[in-house]
């Protein structure tokens, strides 16, 4: 049987180590019933090796199957919202108040997920029943975070004694080949300062994975530098105990030590430069959701501030409330658009594969010579940016 070998081009080409290639090269090598990676690099080098293989052009990236380090699948059957921040919550809460979330809601977002051909994903949950039912399901790999949302400090032994109560039962049920537990403060004007604490030291004492959203709208920057705004007005007497740090929001967490946990933080939106240093030297991961920033017009994540720091970012969707999708394709997709020049195609795709593992406490598959062709992820970002839609159900 005649081997067949062909040189697969991309704008980018990544193997899980080091820097993508970009207008890279993958050579795969077939067989009657096998298919292997014989070589990631570059073009010229795979033409003067292999002369006689055919060329194709597939097109964005091959990669490690990428990975979607941010939803929230029990939110997948909200409308979408395009409006404020704030308005945005009040949808949510109507939303679950009208019985919305749950676990039918889960299984269609867990669908979408899978059919968008994701290796990982970290979804944050708000239901034990949603989470049994996640932790039962065999061939997942991720993170479920159980979502922890007490703004008042009264409340804080009383609740963390329920954390650690609920998390050793969610973590009895944990498969080895299904997702793992983890935690998620939902962000640190919803934490009281006490609690915010107590959780970030529980997760690193029992090496439990973190997230945290921070750093998402203006409103946010404005509640913990001077106390009032729109987010006030929202949390009325929920903020009754919180008084503004004067810090930036990823500040105030520092100064809580709770980077200390290199908890994964969602958004980091509006974040300066000490802000952006405190977060790659705590070997914190940022989760960059740039379709639910738009929607919720909460401003532009500062892509090159983070990559002149060397701090490691990841791609995440967010929920269909405020995400058209849950292609966390179709996220890098956007941010290519909403950079520009800002931003390489490389670094784009190592955001969205090696980011999104170390995001989860992961690590990143590699494309070696050897590997099986079906670990090679093409991607399906077409030259106008479009995103072709997931075709094939698992
Ligand atoms: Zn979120």
């Amino acid at each position: 049987m005649a081997l067949t070998r062909t040189r697969r081009r991309a704008r980018a080409v990544y193997g899980g180590l080091g820097h993508p290639v970009e207008d890279g090269v993958m050579v795969v090598q077939e067989a009657a019933d096998d298919a292997v990676v014989l070589y990631v690099g570059s073009d010229d080098e795979a033409a003067r090796r292999w002369p006689d293989a055919g060329a194709r052009d597939d097109g964005f990236a091959l990669s490690p199957a990428p990975v979607n380090a941010h939803v929230h699948l029990d939110l997948s059957t909200m409308a979408y919202v395009e409006d404020t921040y704030e308005a945005f919550v009040r949808a949510v809460l109507a939303h679950g108040r009208a019985g919305g979330r749950g676990l039918e809601a889960a299984k269609a977002g867990l669908a979408e997920v899978r059919r968008s051909g994701v290796a990982a994903f970290g979804d944050v949950v708000a239901d034990a029943e949603v989470m049994h039912w996640l932790l039962e399901q065999p061939n997942l790999s991720g993170v479920a975070y159980w979502e922890v949302i007490a703004p008042d400090p009264a409340d804080a032994d009383r609740v963390f004694d329920e954390v650690v109560e609920a998390l050793r039962a969610f973590r009895a049920r944990q498969r080895p080949d299904g997702l793992r537990v983890g935690l998620s403060p939902h962000a640190p004007h919803t934490v009281s300062a006490p609690l915010l604490r107590k959780l970030a030291q529980l997760a690193q004492a029992n090496d439990l994975p973190l997230q945290i959203h921070v750093a998402e709208s203006p409103s946010e920057v404005r509640l913990h530098r001077s106390g009032d705004g729109p987010l006030r007005e929202l949390m009325g007497d929920l903020l009754g105990a919180f008084r503004p740090s004067g810090r930036t929001p990823v500040g105030y967490l520092a100064s809580l030590g709770v980077l200390e946990a290199a908890p994964t933080l969602v958004h980091g939106v509006h974040v300066d430069e000490a802000d952006v240093g405190r977060i790659e030297r705590s070997g914190s991961v940022v989760v960059h959701c740039p379709r639910s920033n738009a929607a919720l017009g909460t401003g532009r994540f500062p892509w090159e501030t983070y990559a002149a720091h060397g701090a490691t970012v990841a791609f995440g969707t967010d929920s269909r409330g405020s995400s058209p999708s849950l292609d966390v394709q179709a996220e890098v997709a956007a941010a290519q658009a909403l950079h520009g020049d800002r931003a390489h195609v490389g670094g784009l795709v190592r955001a969205a594969v090696k980011g999104g593992y170390r995001a989860l406490g992961m690590a990143t598959p590699r494309i070696t010579r050897g590997t099986p062709a079906s670990a090679v992820a093409t991607w399906r970002i077409a030259a106008d940016g479009t995103v072709v839609p997931p075709s094939s159900a698992i």
